[in-house]
C-alpha cells in the first residue's frame, strides 16, 4: 500500500497541463481538479463537490460531474473500476491497482508491481496483446475487521474477494 501524500499540483502546474490539453483552466476547475489530486481516498463525485464548496460555495454538483467528466476524457482523471451506482474517482493517472473494503466502501492504492501488467502478457498471449490491467482487490479493511464491522459486511452473502481485471480506460 502507498502512503497517503498530498499531490497537490500548484497553479501554474495545472494551468500548462490544462493548456497542453487545449482546456481553459477556469477557477472552478481548477479547484475541481486540485481536491482530486490531492485527495487519496479516491472520491465519488459529490464528496469532491462537498470539499469544494468550503472554498467556492457557489459550485454546483452538475459542474463538478461535468468537470470530472472533462478530466476523464483528458485522461487527467481516471475512475477507479469498480461495480456498483457510485463512481469513484483517482487524480492519480499513473497505472495503479487498488484494494477495496466491501463494508466501507474505503478505497486504497496498490502499486502496480504486485499485478505487473507485463508479467500477464505470457498466459494471455493466445488471447492478444495486454495494454494494461487494473485490478481491484475486494475484502474487508483492517479498521471494518477491528470494529467487527466485517463480520456483518460478510455476512451478506458477497462473494469472496476475487482479484478483478478490466480495461483502464472506460
Ligand atoms: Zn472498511
Ligand atoms: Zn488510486
Amino acid at each position: 500500500m502507498t502512503t497517503p501524500e498530498s499531490k497537490k499540483p500548484t497553479p501554474d502546474h495545472a494551468r500548462n497541463l490544462f493548456a497542453a490539453h487545449g482546456l481553459k483552466l477556469t477557477h472552478q476547475r481548477l479547484e475541481i481538479y486540485s481536491e482530486l489530486t490531492a485527495a487519496c481516498d479516491h472520491p465519488c463525485a459529490e464528496t469532491v463537490w462537498r470539499r469544494v464548496r468550503e472554498r467556492v460555495p457557489t459550485i454546483s454538483l452538475d459542474t463538478v460531474y461535468r468537470t470530472l467528466a472533462v478530466l476523464r476524457e483528458h485522461g487527467l482523471a481516471a475512475r477507479v473500476p469498480m461495480d456498483g451506482d457510485t463512481a469513484r474517482f483517482d487524480g492519480d493517472i499513473s497505472p495503479h491497482h487498488h484494494l477495496a473494503c466491501e463494508c466501507c466502501g474505503r478505497i486504497d492504492d496498490l502499486p502496480i508491481s504486485e499485478f505487473d501488467p507485463a508479467a500477464l502478457q505470457e498466459s494471455v498471449a493466445g488471447w492478444g496483446r495486454v495494454r494494461d490491467a487494473q485490478v481491484v482487490i475486494r475484502g474487508i479493511c483492517c479498521r471494518c475487521l477491528e470494529s467487527g464491522a466485517g463480520d456483518r459486511g460478510l455476512a451478506d452473502g458477497e462473494p469472496a474477494p476475487v482479484p478483478g481485471e478490466s480495461a483502464k480506460i472506460q
